[in-house]
């Protein structure tokens, strides 16, 4: 089955087509992302409106260049996955009218698809996945949570943040020290050139015990030493790396607890922060003592992508789980309420 799937959650607009007859990493038969961050950047911010626009200008074109990549054209196409939610309404709204109206045409079912769930199961895209239950640690723009996966569909959340995402301290932390939009990634690369130990914060909600991770307060810290020091090149580094230590270790302690209170000996971790170097390294090192396994979707799937979306739509509609003719876009959506993807089979 030749899935055509649709992300326009935020700012980027994606797409692409998996293929459930070839599966693994050579299903995703194409796929295209196109960012709107330079339309963003002077604001500092994604302006919701803009990013709605912006989306009906390029959605049409890159559904046609994607297909043209897979070389299909559009009566190929078995089925039609889309964001639903959660994001912005009006940015979720042209991807469900495009991708209703377009199944609608084709006389193919659509789905709306959960868009952390497709950030969680973008590591089964790869080959060799993991099988459920396993753990996973979801770490965005907008989301900082663990996820007990008892099967496909069927998430418990062991815990989240309860202020700042992870993604969300990245970028907020780079803009305090006077990198442009979106931060995370540049702070991240500064960090690379740090002295590690030079500055040391605080490992947020690791002297107690629990789930939960806090990431505002880290940002303060940030900002108090930024304004302390002498503000130059070499220290911006320094604090880059000390920011993104403590991040990275909070993060590893809280999924080795994760995983003992699980029972599980398998992490899986997605979402933008995922793509983070130094969190991958210390993730893999951390498995290798226990003995166990983390899995990562490759880093250009971490971020938003519609390659997701098609593979996590294309597992419930090869399960046979289909929508109705409605166009869905739930900004906020529980992913605890949603469906086992093995119920419908
Ligand atoms: P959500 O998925 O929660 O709705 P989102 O879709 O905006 O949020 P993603 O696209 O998954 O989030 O990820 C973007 C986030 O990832 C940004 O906050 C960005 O700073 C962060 N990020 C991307 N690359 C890196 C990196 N290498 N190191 C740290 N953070 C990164
Ligand atoms: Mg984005
Ligand atoms: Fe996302």
């Amino acid at each position: 089955m030749k899935v055509l799937g649709i992300e326009t959650s935020c700012d980027e607009t994606g797409v692409a087509v998996y293929d459930t007859a070839v599966g693994g990493a050579s299903g995703l038969r194409a796929h295209a992302v196109y960012s709107q961050i330079a339309l963003h950047a002077e604001y500092g911010g994604v302006v919701p409106e803009l990013a709605s626009r912006d989306h009906v200008r390029k959605l049409l074109p890159l559904i046609r260049q994607t297909l043209a990549e897979a070389g299909l054209s559009t009566t190929d196409i078995d089925g039609v996955a889309y964001t639903a939610g959660p994001g912005l309404v009006g940015a979720l709204l042209v991807g469900a009218g495009v991708a209703r109206a377009l199944a609608w045409g084709l006389d193919v079912p659509a789905i709306g698809v959960h868009h952390m769930e497709g950030h969680l199961l973008a590591p089964l895209m790869e080959d060799d996945p993991p099988a459920a239950p396993f753990v996973a640690l979801l770490v965005s723009g907008g989301h900082t949570q663990l996820v007990a996966v008892d099967a496909i569909g069927r998430y418990r959340l062991l815990g989240e943040t309860l202020d700042d995402a992870a993604g969300e301290a990245f970028d907020k932390t780079a803009k305090m020290m006077g990198l442009p939009y979106p931060g995370g990634p540049q702070l991240a690369a500064l960090a690379e050139h740090g002295t590690p130990g030079a500055f040391r914060f605080a490992r947020p909600m690791t002297d107690r015990p629990g789930l939960d991770f806090s990431f505002s307060g880290l940002k303060t810290q940030v900002l108090l030493a930024w304004r302390g020091s002498d503000q130059a090149d070499a220290t911006r580094r320094d604090i880059a790396r000390g920011f993104e230590d403590a991040v990275v270790d909070t993060l590893a302690i809280k999924c080795a607890r994760a995983l003992d209170a699980a029972g599980c000996d398998t992490l899986v971790v997605a979402g933008g922060v995922g793509a983070n170097t130094r969190l991958r390294a210390k993730l893999q090192a951390d498995a290798r003592r226990r003995g166990g396994r983390v899995c990562f979707p490759r880093p250009a799937l971490c971020t938003d992508n519609g390659a997701m979306i098609a593979f996590a739509g294309a597992l419930r509609l090869a399960a046979g789980q289909y929508d109705d003719a409605t166009v869905r876009a739930t900004p906020r959506w529980d992913m605890a309420s949603l469906s086992s993807v093995a119920a419908a089979t």
